[in-house]
């Protein structure tokens, strides 16, 4: 089955076509990195702008690179949330368009399951159930993949995302959008023992996340360096930064593995991409004796080749969209509360 997908939610203007949920036959990212830059993050106006402008052409280029035209189609897939509402709705109304005038099914799929799915794309062999650590520009979340169609929700933000915390510390080290690329350079020749930033770890068996608070101790340690003319390097800010959250997002994760006997976990979202992140994990893995998976860099931040993925499985699951179909920027990842009966055999 051959599904064309398509991503707008934020900045990146994506087009893929998935064969069966797990082989790429095409993969085009158009991202608008550059042109939000100037702002020092992204304008949601701007990027729906872009996104109308481009969208067409990403979606014949990716027909191009797999070789195929719409006829070859089985069906169309969108990311119908979460993400800026405008942006969504350029790719709502491209996908609902294409699929209609086609006359192919619709899949609107969840962005935060497509970050998960990415990991599909690169492991043939990777199926549920396993434990997955979501770190991405918005959401932070520990999550059971029980089976393709059910996910178990074990921890979520309190308030500011990894990533997010990742990019606005960036923004006061003087750092470009997206800070979290730089950061992760920066702390790779930085002491992450220079300074000692709070690990929010919040109630003892709690697996929910609060990153605002650290994002705060580095800003109110910059700003009283400056005042008293205490020297600082930035490389020693990000790295010391860095090594907090890394520290949460490792124990966490490697409580909750050992509390829900998990040994398979996998890591998704933009955050994934970090090396830091990447390096703690391995550790981690060789210590628990865990198979963990993350994905490749270029799977890592928006695509629409997760789309594609995670949308084979929607179908799979008769999670189609009628015409009615419509953006919802706040959506929440599906899943059953950490409460629920915990039936994984
Ligand atoms: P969401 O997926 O929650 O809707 P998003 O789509 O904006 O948010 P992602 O696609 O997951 O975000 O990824 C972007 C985020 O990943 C940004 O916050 C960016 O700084 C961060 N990021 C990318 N590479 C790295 C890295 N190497 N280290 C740390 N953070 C990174
Ligand atoms: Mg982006
Ligand atoms: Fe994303």
């Amino acid at each position: 089955m051959k599904i064309l997908s398509i991503e707008s939610s934020c900045d990146e203007t994506a087009a893929a076509i998935i064969e069966d949920g797990r082989c790429i036959l095409a993969n085009q990212v158009y991202t608008q990195i550059a042109i939000h830059r100037k702002y020092g993050g992204v304008v949601p106006e701007i990027a729906s702008r872009n996104h109308v402008m481009k969208m067409p052409y990403v979606v014949q280029d990716a027909l191009d690179e797999a070789q195929l035209t719409f006829d070859d189609l089985d069906a169309i897939a969108v990311t119908k949330g979460p993400g800026l509402v405008g942006a969504l709705l350029v790719g709502v109304s491209e996908a609902k368009a294409l699929a209609y005038a086609l006359d192919k099914p619709l899949i609107g799929v969840n962005h935060i399951e497509g970050h998960i799915a990415a990991n599909y794309l690169a492991f043939p062999e990777l199926e549920p159930p396993f434990l997955a650590l979501i770190v991405s520009g918005g959401h932070t979340n520990l999550v059971i993949v029980k089976d393709y169609g059910t996910n178990i929700i074990l921890g979520r933000t309190r308030d500011d995302a990894a990533g997010e915390a990742f990019d606005k510390v960036a923004r006061v080290l003087g750092y470009p959008y997206p800070g979290g690329p730089a950061i992760d350079q920066a702390a790779q020749i930085g002491d992450a023992q220079a300074i000692d930033f709070p690990r929010v770890m919040l109630e003892k068996d709690s697996y929910d996340f609060s990153f605002s608070g650290l994002k705060s101790a580095v800003l109110n340690e910059l700003n009283h360096r400056k005042m008293k003319n205490i020297p600082y390097k930035k490389e020693d800010v990000a790295a010391s930064f860095q090594a907090a959250v890394l520290d949460v997002l490792t124990e966490k994760t490697i409580r909750c593995a050992e509390a829900y006997g998990m040994k398979k976990i996998v890591i998704a979202g933009g955050v994934s991409a970090n090396k830091g992140l990447r390096t703690r994990m391995d550790v981690a893995a060789k210590q628990h004796n865990w198979a963990l998976y993350y994905p490749p860099l270029s799977l890592c931040t928006d695509n629409a080749a997760m789309i594609g993925a995670r949308a084979y499985y929607d179908f799979k699951l008769g999670r189609t969209s009628s015409w009615d179909l419509n953006a919802v920027p706040g959506l929440e990842l599906p899943g059953l509360d950490r409460n629920a009966e915990l039936n994984l055999n």
